[in-house]
């Protein structure tokens, strides 16, 4: 074996077949050892000795590698629609180009043009959130946990605020809603047990130091059998007797019903201004499908005195952040949600052009056409899923076939069960077809 790894270039000879390459030496000298690496293992498997011709080519797909940028589109073929890992919700067409023209040039981010002064950067976004939703004001931070966060530290600080032993979430990643509470200062009173929780046990908490009751939405796991939830409007209204704040963590919220399409009912923003919240908070990029943020909705006094807290200029949003969901909160206003909306568009798509998509696929890679499961995901609905039509591919060495997947350009994501790799066409965007058969055949080819 060490007689036929003495056939191998030098790094340094490897290097000299690369001078009119133009990149730094570093990142030459990197490429070189990478394919020089990959000749070994070859090597040692195989016995055979690749020959110039291949290691120059695995030296110059480890320079393409190298310019990519690590954060890049990759194509999702798991049928997880709001998949957290391969970054939630994908954008709108109309988004994206707002975003882009926001991004390329300067902006009126802060700027009132009619008045050529100085404006506001929350007032972008705020008549439509206030006109979709019924609430009084808004402000939008960088994400969810923000919201909480920030809405804690300026209304809670230092008093009591009572939540349901039932609703002490872990939203994903280690983070847990007690665990933000406790960073915000505010003293967490817990209430009823695990599996119920009644309005007396509310009731029976509430003292002088309390300032407000919280919901937190269950939104990633589902409880069955012995519980109870008191509802919404039910806590509200005691919240209000006793002159407290009522705050609802919804957690995903959305302007749509989830019903329609088979699914359980996800609470809808709607509903809590109707219930009578005092501030409710969502996330921009789980189902309302826009970007990464946090959504506060309320009375005006009490979004007054969140946006007056310190910790406002941490957590403020991008220009792009602003632009982005403002377009997307227009399909809403605009009704072509679920036609503009990449994540309506998949949850609301047809069997049958599931299937048709899924049989495409199959004329030209092979394999099997078969019933399968969408889910929602994005910690939303994680009971429910949606019919599909799924490719599934037997092959053998089903880890080896995945990771070359991802080996490709646009890497797939596809999903392994039962002994074979499923390919979902539901989360796999139309223009993105020639690339995953592409992926597939080359999975396929070595
Ligand atoms: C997802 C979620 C959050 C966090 O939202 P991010 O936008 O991810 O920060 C907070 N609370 C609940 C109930 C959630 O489901």
């Amino acid at each position: 074996m060490d007689n036929l790894l003495r056939h191998l270039p030098s790094t340094h000879e490897l290097l000299q077949q690369l001078h009119n390459v133009e990149v730094s030496h570093n990142v030459k000298v990197d490429a070189c050892r990478y394919a020089l690496e990959k000749a070994r293992r070859i090597i040692q498997t195989t016995q055979q000795i690749p020959d110039l011709a291949t290691l120059l080519l695995w030296t110059h797909e480890r320079l393409e590698a190298q310019q990519q940028p690590s954060l890049r589109p990759v194509i999702n073929a798991s049928g997880v629609i709001i998949h957290t890992n391969l970054g939630r919700a994908p954008l709108s067409d109309e988004a994206i180009t707002e975003m882009q023209a926001v991004g390329r040039y300067y902006n009126n981010l802060e700027y009132d043009i009619a008045l050529g002064q100085r404006g506001q950067r929350q007032k972008h976004i705020d008549d439509i959130l206030c006109e979709l939703s019924g609430a009084e004001a808004s402000l939008v931070v960088n994400n969810n946990a923000a919201a909480v966060y920030l809405v804690l530290s300026a209304l809670a600080s230092g008093h009591e605020i009572i939540i349901s032993r039932g609703e002490l979430v872990e939203i994903g990643g280690g983070f847990r809603i007690p665990d933000v509470m406790l960073q915000s200062g505010a003293i967490l009173v817990e209430v009823g047990t695990t599996n119920r929780t009644h309005l007396k046990d509310y009731r029976s908490a509430i003292t002088e130091r309390t300032v407000a009751i919280m919901r937190v939405h269950t939104s990633n796991f589902k409880q069955i059998g012995f519980v109870k939830q008191v509802d919404l409007a039910d806590v509200t209204a005691l919240a209000h007797q006793h002159r407290l704040i009522m705050i609802d963590d919804l957690g995903s919220g959305t302007f749509i019903d989830t019903s329609q399409f088979g699914l359980s009912h996800e609470p809808m923003i709607q509903e809590s201004i109707t219930a009578g919240v005092d501030v409710i908070l969502f996330s921009g990029d789980k189902l309302l499908g826009g970007p990464q943020a946090g959504i506060v909705l309320g009375k005006r006094e009490l979004i007054e005195r969140m946006s007056q807290h310190p910790l406002m200029r941490a957590l403020r949003p991008d220009k792009t952040t602003l632009v982005g969901l403002a377009r997307t909160l227009q399909h809403y206003r605009d009704g072509d949600a679920l036609q503009k909306i990449p994540i309506w568009q998949m949850i609301s798509m047809s069997l049958e052009t599931i299937k048709a998509r899924a049989m495409h696929w199959q004329s030209v890679v092979g394999g099997d056409v078969v019933l399968s499961d969408s889910t929602v995901g994005g910690g939303s609905l994680p009971t429910d899923t949606l019919p599909t039509w799924a490719l599934r591919l037997s092959v053998p060495q089903l880890d080896d076939f995945a990771a070359r997947l991802r080996q490709f350009p646009h890497p797939v994501i596809a999903r392994i069960q039962d002994q074979a790799i499923w390919f979902d066409p539901r989360t796999v965007f139309p223009q993105q077809d020639q690339d995953l058969i592409a992926a597939i055949q080359y999975a396929r080819g070595i």
